[in-house]
């Protein structure tokens, strides 16, 4: 199989080049032939431009010219920019780089002949070209039709990978498997695969790459589908699911006796947890509910009908913080209920931990809360019927897999989230997972007010911070890193810590809250924060998830500029848990319109579902949905936002192959093949 050959067996790839191809994940013949061009990254030489000719209208123009200067500019607030001029027989443009962009203008030299895509604007002197993509004209291309654009690093040029391509093309032609079912090839009317690998990298012309690119695109899915149904389907179908009962006196008692009453929505999420509990096939069912909507309460049912029909129940966190306060939660509703609980993370002691399994095990804990530490193999249920995971995004398939594993029969499932999830998404994730929506929150909350302030306000905002301290409540203070870093300008937790500490805050308790810390001593502080001791955490996006203290009434968000919308949201649900008017403050460095706007959009919703949907438009799919996060591999060509049509076609042939399949070996392979195997590492691990 020569495309599992590494490929130093190229001429001219040795191992200096094959460690540069090794940085973009190339190692083999097969890898290079599926390093795509990105979608849109094809330059049409044909139209290639002379500076006179580029038209002013803000449309992306290609041209090739020159390198006649490099200079710095401010930007004011101290944030450099460059400027490269270029020019060629017709006149001069400039190329703006900002920012982290500014490295590539670095590159340059000068008189060297560059092909460029950009923007074109009319600037003050000459024309300017921003959204600068540019590589080196080799003069001894020959510059006509279209050719691909591939992101390279290191001393690796477009020539060389080009070159590379073709030779192993070369043998591709000799000998290509096929990697879609005929019948699928047929019905969607693709083109074989090795014209298909030609025009990815070479196209004959425009419609000949969109042919090849609906073929990749469809091809990745429907693995990626078929990965996914077949390595699900060999690991659950052989379980039977469980039965709970009616609701009985338990869940009437508890829900009783609870400090509120359930809204609207909640009672009906509540009724189809019920009833999908109640029958015999598995429940696999997520709960969507913006942040402060109530659903530990939902999860908390789920684990009481659990009890109640004499199974176990357990709900995995993603930090050690979120699981401990959800044990007090759960404790304090179950004790009257004579159900019993456990607390497993990372850092309860080895004797402690070693009676909680015996117990889990015998059967005498009803209820076990934990974190990643519930997926240790020790770790052994009597009887499990309910596995719930909160807060899912942090999850992976393969963990929620493990877990659900543990049972002897098959448990129902219940994912909890307040991150909106595209159904796309959901399909390829979660497969058929069915959706209960708790919208709104309950009655009685203010909402947060959200005010957004450039850095000259931040002693105001400070000598803020400290009025409400001295009224008796309490406030965050997020921060985008930890340390100072090689990010000038960007504020760090250690920092503010101890200027507040030192200065403004001087006679008030603070604390400093962060990922490296040790576990045991972020519980501590947040147990901390949470019994009322620290009035002040400093802290960076550690809080983002689930904490629940109702004194805390503002969060200021140092460097707001540099988180996600959906990420504000989640911090900002940090306040507003109890009666009175909450403040969620958004300092920021830059005076970039953009930015402003996009901060703004925060002070006139609160609606998670709306905000997610926002941050999509402005921030592009993939940062906010990579596959990764899930466990899965990320896509090479597919987008999962803007391929929605060719998922949900792709997962319907895929259902086909599974259910009608014969040739077992034959598709195992094709996973494994376009997976490089990750499917098996994460559902066999
Ligand atoms: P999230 O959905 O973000 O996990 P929580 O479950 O932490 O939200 O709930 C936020 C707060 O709302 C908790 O303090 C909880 O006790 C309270 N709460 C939940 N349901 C209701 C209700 N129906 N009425 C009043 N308060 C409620
Ligand atoms: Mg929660």
């Amino acid at each position: 199989m020569w495309w599992k050959e590494s490929v130093t067996a190229l001429k001219g790839i040795g191992p200096k080049k094959a460690a540069e191809l090794a940085e973009l994940n190339i190692y083999t013949l097969g890898d290079l032939l599926s390093y795509y061009p990105r979608q849109e990254a094809y330059v049409d030489y044909s139209r290639l431009r002379t500076i006179r000719e580029l038209a002013t209208d803000g449309s992306k123009q290609i041209f090739t010219a020159v390198v006649f200067r490099i200079r710095d500019s401010f930007q004011g607030r101290g944030r450099k920019f460059t400027v490269v001029t270029v020019r060629d027989e017709t006149g001069y443009a400039d190329l703006y780089f900002f920012m982290n962009q500014r490295y590539m203008a670095k590159k340059l030299k000068i008189d060297e002949k560059i092909l460029i895509t950009g923007r074109i604007k009319q600037g003050r002197n000459a024309k300017m070209v921003s959204e600068v993509f540019y590589q080196t004209a080799d003069s001894a291309d020959v510059l006509t039709g279209i050719w691909p654009v591939y992101s390279l690093c290191g001393g690796l040029t477009q020539k060389n990978m080009r070159h590379w391509i073709k030779e192993a093309i070369k043998r591709a032609e000799k000998d290509l498997p096929e990697s879609l079912p005929d019948y699928v090839i047929k019905e969607c009317g693709f083109t074989d695969r090795l014209t298909a690998l030609q025009n990815i990298h070479f196209p004959r012309d425009w419609n000949s790459l969109r042919q090849a690119q609906r073929r990749f695109v469809f091809e990745e899915l429907f693995l990626l589908q078929c990965g996914l149904l077949y390595y699900r389907q060999s690991n659950e179908s052989a379980k039977a699911g469980i039965k709970h009962g009616q609701d009985g006196q338990i869940l009437q008692k508890l829900i009783a006796t609870l400090p509120f009453k359930l809204t609207e929505q909640q009672q009906h999420a509540w009724r189809e947890i019920s009833l999908d509990m109640q029958d015999i096939t598995p429940m696999h069912r997520i709960l969507q509910g913006d942040v402060g909507s109530g659903k530990t309460v939902i999860g908390a049912l789920t684990l009481a009908k659990a009890a109640e029909n004499g199974f176990q129940g357990c709900m995995m966190a993603p930090t050690e913080i979120l699981a401990a306060q959800h044990y007090q939660t759960l404790k304090e509703y179950f004790l009257p209920l004579g159900i019993r609980t456990g607390l497993l993370t990372g850092s309860i002691k080895t004797k402690e931990r070693k009676a909680l399994l015996d117990r889990l095990a015998a059967g005498e804990i009803d209820v076990v809360v934990g974190t990643h530490a519930l997926l240790q193999e020790d770790v052994v249920f009597q009887k499990l019927s309910v596995v719930i995971t909160d807060e899912q995004h942090r999850f992976g398939v393969g963990q929620r897999a493990a877990l659900a594993n543990k049972g002897q029969d098959a448990p129902d499932v219940l994912v909890m989230t307040a991150t909106p999830i595209p159904r796309t998404l959901a399909l390829t994730v979660y497969g058929d997972l069915e959706v209960s929506l708790i919208k709104g929150r309950p009655p009685g909350r203010k909402k947060v007010q959200t005010l957004c302030y450039t850095e000259e306000k931040r002693l105001e905002v400070y000598a803020g911070l400290r009025r409400q301290v001295k009224k008796g409540r309490q406030a965050y203070v997020v921060c985008p890193l930890i340390q100072e870093s090689e990010n000038l300008g960007v504020r760090s937790a250690e920092n503010v810590f101890r200027e507040l500490s030192q200065g403004v805050l001087q006679d008030v308790r603070c604390a400093l809250l962060h990922g490296k810390l040790k576990d045991s001593d972020k519980n501590a502080v947040m147990t901390a924060f949470a019994a009322g001791e620290i009035d002040v955490l400093i802290s960076t996006t550690v809080i983002e998830v689930g904490v629940n203290v109702p004194n805390a009434v503002l969060m200021v968000v140092e460097n707001a500029e540099r988180f996600g919308l959906a990420q504000l949201h989640q911090l900002r649900g940090r306040v507003g848990r109890g009666s009175e008017q909450s403040y969620c403050v958004l300092l920021t460095g830059t005076d970039n319109s953009e930015t402003l706007a996009r901060l703004q959009v925060l002070h006139d919703s609160d609606d998670g579902f709306y905000l997610a949907e926002q941050d999509l438009l402005l921030r592009g799919a993939g940062q906010l949905f990579g596959l990764r996060q899930h466990g899965l591999p990320d896509l090479r060509i597919a987008d999962i936002i803007r391929d929605t049509e060719i998922i949900v076609s792709a997962r319907k042939f895929a259902l086909r192959l599974i259910l009608q399949n014969n040739n077992w070996e034959l598709l195992r392979e094709l996973i494994d093949r376009q997976f490089d195997n990750r499917f098996q590492m994460i559902f066999n691990s």
